[in-house]
């Protein structure tokens, strides 16, 4: 997904022009990996744009930044407020939020908590991340030679910039291989998730994803369609999943803000169940697109509608 510019950027308190947001090569947050970050997707909806699960996100990006001892220096409610302020002021109907905080100039030093922390809040034009075929059709998968982040390593709950190394190696691997996206094993060698995305199996009914324990990022996501399959009567449990799990189920699909819930038709070149998108996604996608836009009630409260006209007001 390539970058377009958009015209304002949040940063430290203030919308400044997409050119003047910049940062300096000393920045800790550079060399070192230390910056926390969200991703939030605002959807068009009859009613005008709304951000999916915007107090959750906040919550999240703060608690990644407690596990890390980075503290913001904003209210949770002033973060909520400016990003809702940088949707209207760049005029979006839909777009990808990018909320991140980092350790700006200060030492060069492992202990990073000398150094300012900053915040930046962006907005991106996104389409379907892993392709609107993929959402459709399904995608191909496979499991990498990397292992997720072991619990004593790094912390899978929190959403920490360095850990992506971990993301990026296993889904550059993905792609040289064929594949659009990885599925990492856990170092206990169980089905932890995908580079950016969780992931779920349906067997004979049920639906399946592997739990905290097992080094996953706990996607909101997750938490929607989890809340949403409970919700149409099926049987949801997190539970320890085997490789060989994936290749046996009737289906499995991928959660996540950027992924969407998108399926996966193959695992490793093996078809999982029909080879294509199985009932089971296929509802659940329908229900979860529905509600992101506008089409279906809001029934578990997902949506903050931008307010256009002035905000604050709306
Ligand atoms: N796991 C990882 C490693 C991720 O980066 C993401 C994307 N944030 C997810 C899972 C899915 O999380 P969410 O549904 O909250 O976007």
């Amino acid at each position: 997904m390539n970058i377009e510019p958009t015209p304002w950027i949040w940063y430290n308190d203030r919308l400044v022009p997409w050119d003047e947001a910049r940062v300096h090569v000393f920045a800790h947050a550079l060399h070192y990996g230390s910056s926390v970050f969200e991703g939030l997707r605002a959807y068009a909806t009859p009613r005008g744009p709304a951000v999916l699960c915007l107090g959750p996100h906040v919550r999240r990006l703060f608690d990644s930044c407690k596990v890390y001892r980075m503290p913001i220096p904003f209210a949770p409610e002033e973060i909520r407020q400016a990003i809702l302020e940088t949707i209207r002021a760049n005029a979006l109907t839909s777009c990808y939020i990018r909320p991140l905080v980092f350790r700006g100039v200060g030492v060069i030093s492992l202990d990073p908590r000398s150094c300012p922390v900053e915040v930046i809040i962006g907005t991106l034009a996104m389409g379907n991340y892993l392709g609107e075929e993929g959402v459709q059709e399904g995608i191909d998968v496979g499991v990498s030679t990397w292992q997720r982040i072991a619990p004593n390593t790094l912390p899978a709950m929190a959403k920490i910039g360095g850990q992506y190394i971990n993301s990026q190696l296993a889904v550059m691997e993905a792609h040289d291989r064929g594949f659009s996206e990885a599925i990492v094993l856990s170092s206990a060698g169980m089905v932890s998730e995908g580079s950016g995305a969780n992931v779920f199996l349906v067997k004979d009914g049920v639906v399946c994803t592997p739990p905290p324990a097992a080094s996953i990022l706990p996607g909101i996501t997750r938490a929607c369609v989890m809340q949403l399959a409970r919700d149409l009567g099926t049987e949801v449990r997190e539970e320890m999943v085997t490789r060989e799990m994936l290749y046996l189920a009737d289906e499995v699909f991928l959660t996540g803000t950027a992924a969407e819930v998108t399926p996966v038709r193959s695992v490793d070149g093996i078809p999982v169940g029909q080879g294509r998108r199985g009932p089971v996604t296929a509802r659940l996608q329908e229900q979860f697109f529905g509600i992101a836009r506008g089409q279906l009630e809001d029934r578990f409260g997902w949506l903050t509608p931008v307010p256009v006209n002035g905000w604050r007001n709306g």
